[in-house]
């Protein structure tokens, strides 16, 4: 695509952001049109009596990713963004009180897994080169491309025969280990991206080899700070970012689309237009098209992946032996999923995924005090009709119980701020369809060509990129998509 070419991207997540720097990097004159106040979507930030709580994403993972939207204009990320380093990566922790210390120090990791059971040492280690080896398969040389065609697919499928990708995370898991609470450690990554480890392909065993030789991050100040740099990159590259005004239409003519039109009025004409907006939602702004329609009546058979309760809290005082991030195991693994993704049952004893982050950034809470969320994996408004208003408070309360009871005795006594976000927050703040935090489910017949394809099968000139496309959720996800998305519009 020549220069002087124009794109208008709807949405500043992380893909939104991370495609635009990739247009306006190539010459292509990008405007990026935010609904809400402040960019970064599921990245978005609270400043609430000194604490700052990020909204989303905690868990950085191959920054190399991110590092290249900054090398491609020849820029240095450490301009805008520190990176600090995470360890452990995660503690994981039993109602029994055992703990596991997951990183990526061999020793401690095969210490750590023959604490759980000495037998399953050796499993161990040839799980791992399984994850090293559908890692270069599936994300190095996959993770990037745009599925747009079934050929595409055809010629991937040999590679996702040979790592048993019909498989799931955990029943390939078990065939390596043993042990409950190690199959558990080694399979829950999934749910990270809004996937069943017992429904998600086996592919998904990436994420441990990702993890182990990129490490685990964050950023300085708050991943809101990654956010702020790139949209900093973006602007001194001459992109434009329009913030608090939503698309709520965008006009086409035959198979092409030709401008959004904005809440406030603005009527924004492009060559090309992408969305990083829920998929449902943005085919909704296209009024009058049958084909959007259809699109829309299609994805509503799809499968969309759960929600999450999030309580954010300060507490007074430090906590120095608390983890920058904490996994609260239930008692019940596979109940408990089935609850969330098959019954719509609200689990009365959920997991919690536990973040703090002032033990790593102290300026993340006001002096002697701490910041910290705790997220719960809830079914999706499809799967569970919960009036979130009136059971959200209660639900507040048996997040806090549990964290109490598991981890922090006098939590109680030491809460200051508490608010919590609920899938309806999801559907009403973000547009997403059903209140699911990760979009479509990322299930073998969802991914890839069977996702949502980054160019439109009908207008050739709109574009998607975010979690409901290829290759899916989380920021390498979304990132990667850009890159695909990007291939396509500047090819
Ligand atoms: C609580 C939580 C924790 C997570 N933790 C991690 C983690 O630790 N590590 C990790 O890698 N991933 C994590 N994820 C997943 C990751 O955050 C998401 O997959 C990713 O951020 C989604 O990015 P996206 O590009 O799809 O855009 P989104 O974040 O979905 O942003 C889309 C943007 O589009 C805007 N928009 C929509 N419609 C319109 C419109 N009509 N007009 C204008 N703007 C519009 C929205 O306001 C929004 O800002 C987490 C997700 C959640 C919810």
């Amino acid at each position: 695509m020549a220069n002087n070419s124009t794109a208008v991207i709807i949405g500043s997540g992380f893909g939104g952001i991370a495609l635009a720097i990739r247009l306006q990097s190539a010459g292509i004159q990008t405007t990026i049109v935010e609904a809400r106040g402040k960019p970064g979507g599921r990245a978005y930030m609270w400043e609430r009596d000194g604490h700052i709580f990020d909204a989303g994403p905690t868990v950085i993972t191959d920054p190399a990713c991110l590092e290249e939207l900054w090398t491609l204009s020849g820029s240095d990320m450490a301009q805008d963004v520190k990176l600090l380093q995470v360890q452990p990566f995660y503690r994981l922790a039993w109602g029994d009180g055992q703990q596991f210390d997951y990183s990526n120090q061999e020793a401690q990791l095969r210490a750590e897994s023959a604490k759980l059971n000495p037998a399953d040492v050796d499993g161990y280690e040839r799980f791992l080169q399984y994850s090293r080896g559908v890692y270069e398969e599936g994300y190095v040389k996959l993770g990037a491309v745009p599925f747009l065609n079934f050929s595409s697919m055809v010629r991937a499928a040999p590679a996702l025969m040979k790592h048993q990708a019909w498989r799931s995370v955990y029943n390939l898991v078990s065939h390596y280990v043993q042990n409950e609470k190690l199959r558990q450690a080694l399979s829950f990554h999934t749910l990270l991206v809004g996937g069943n480890p017992m429904n998600t392909s086996s592919i998904y065993a990436l994420i441990h080899h990702l993890e182990k030789t990129g490490g685990v991050w964050f950023a300085q100040g708050g991943t809101n700070k990654l956010i702020k740099g790139m949209i900093a990159l973006f602007e001194r590259l001459g992109g434009k970012l329009i913030l608090s005004d939503a698309v709520n239409l965008v006009e086409h003519e035959g198979k092409r689309v030709t401008a959004v039109v904005t809440a406030s009025g603005q009527r924004i004409a492009a060559d090309m237009i992408a969305t990083n907006g829920d998929l449902v939602h943005s085919y909704g702004l296209i009024a009058g098209s049958a084909y959007a329609q259809r699109r829309i009546r299609r994805l509503k058979r799809s499968r969309f992946s759960p929600s999450l309760f999030v309580v954010h809290f300060g507490l007074e005082g430090s906590f120095p032996d608390i983890a920058h991030h904490t996994i609260l195991f239930s008692d019940r693994y596979r109940p408990l999923l089935d609850d969330i993704y098959k019954r719509g049952v609200l689990p009365p004893d959920p997991s919690l995924y536990l973040h703090h982050p002032s033990v790593t950034d102290p300026t993340m809470a006001p002096p002697g005090k701490s910041t910290f969320y705790a997220l719960a994996p809830v079914p999706n408004l499809g799967k569970a009709d919960i009036d979130w208003d009136e059971v959200g408070p209660h639900y507040r309360d048996i997040v806090l119980q549990r964290i109490s009871d598991m981890l922090i005795p006098d939590l109680h006594d030491r809460l200051g701020t508490c608010f919590h976000y609920t899938p309806q927050s999801f559907a009403d703040d973000l547009g997403a369809h059903l209140g699911s935090a990760f979009s479509l489910e990322p299930v073998l017949t969802q991914s890839a060509w069977f996702r949502a394809h980054n160019r439109d099968d009908h207008f050739g000139n709109l574009y998607f990129v975010g979690a409901g496309t290829h290759p899916g959720a989380g920021i390498p996800g979304v990132v990667g998509s850009a890159k695909a998305t990007a291939s396509l519009m500047t090819g």
